[in-house]
């Protein structure tokens, strides 16, 4: 199977008169060997249904084809049609590549994967537009449970926010969610160099594997990341004064109750340490009158 080199790339824009959208972030991938090196980090094996999301003009639509092998499939999802006919000339002969028009950021994934389709039984492989990744990836933990690997080349700081453990520096909100979900962590630096047009910046790889289970217990995933946003989106400041705009005069009181000295910052907080603020923050009901019957 051929896979694009930076001439193909070229010369499949200049023959379909396109310039790359800055808007839509796209850095087309160059280099057959970084698209089988990204097809190999994710762990794709053949028979495998995966979801591209971006593919662009197909650099790694092509390898993941390759990957998959005729009993797979590679479903691909691209927001700018301006690219269909480009993406259609590559995967021409590869029928088990469908390309569907749409934005990730609004898609039904449900109708898209099929309604029926099993909990981890995709994976999605992409090499995502900056400024989508990090509400795209919060979307697809939060919202899309049948796809159980995931991994994704976005820029380099973006990897490393997203696949921070909470209570290192690195870490954001985002982090926690993904902790919650998912195993997650950077797996390969690709440079500059392998894209046209050349990013500013060194991209890394991504690779997430879906929890069966979350790792702690909260009344209500959507409760625990509500205290990071909080606690992430004043990040300088204590936990004390960053949780008032959602606990008000209770912030106090909540951290004590959680263990938590209330002059501690976000960054600082472990998972299981969110986890027992959320719970501290909404305490079970009591099961029984005070006293209880005996
Ligand atoms: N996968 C290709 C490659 O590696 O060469 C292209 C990667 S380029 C960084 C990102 C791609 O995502 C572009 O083709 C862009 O048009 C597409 N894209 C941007 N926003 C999108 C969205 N919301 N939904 C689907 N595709 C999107």
């Amino acid at each position: 199977m051929r896979l694009l080199s930076p001439t193909d790339v070229r010369g499949l824009l200049a023959a379909h008169d396109l310039r790359p959208s800055r808007a839509l972030g796209q850095n087309f991938l160059a280099d057959p060997n970084t698209a089988r090196r990204i097809v190999r980090l994710a762990g794709v094996a053949p028979g495998d249904h995966v979801l591209e999301i971006g593919p662009g003009i197909g650099s790694l639509t092509v390898a993941l084809a390759e990957a998959v092998g005729p009993t797979g499939e590679i479903l691909a999802l691209e927001l700018d049609r301006h690219l269909l006919p480009v993406l259609a000339e590559v995967v021409s002969d590869q029928p088990h590549v469908r390309v569907v028009q749409g934005d990730a950021m609004s898609v039904d994934y449900r109708t898209l994967l099929g309604a029926g389709a099993a909990a981890l039984s995709w994976t999605m492989v992409s090499n995502l537009p900056y400024n989508v990744a990090t509400p795209l990836m919060a979307r697809l933990l939060d919202e899309v449970p049948a796809i159980g690997v995931l991994s994704v080349m976005v820029q380099k700081e973006v990897a490393e926010r997203l696949a921070a453990p909470p209570g290192t520096p690195a870490c954001g909100a985002i982090s926690v969610k993904v902790a919650y979900h998912a195993k997650a962590a950077v797996v390969g630096v690709v440079p500059p160099t392998v894209f046209v047009p050349r990013p500013k910046v060194d991209s890394a790889v991504v690779r997430f594997e879906r929890r069966s289970s979350p790792p702690v217990e909260v009344p209500s995933a959507d409760a625990l990341f509500t205290l990071a946003r909080a606690g992430f989106g004043q990040r300088r400041k204590t936990l004390r004064q960053s949780l008032r705009p959602v606990l008000g005069p209770r912030a106090e009181e909540v951290l004590a109750a959680a263990g938590i000295p209330s002059l501690t910052r976000a960054e600082a907080l472990t998972l299981d340490q969110w986890a027992a603020l959320t719970r501290a923050a909404d305490p079970p009901a009591p099961s029984g009158p005070a006293g209880g019957a005996s």
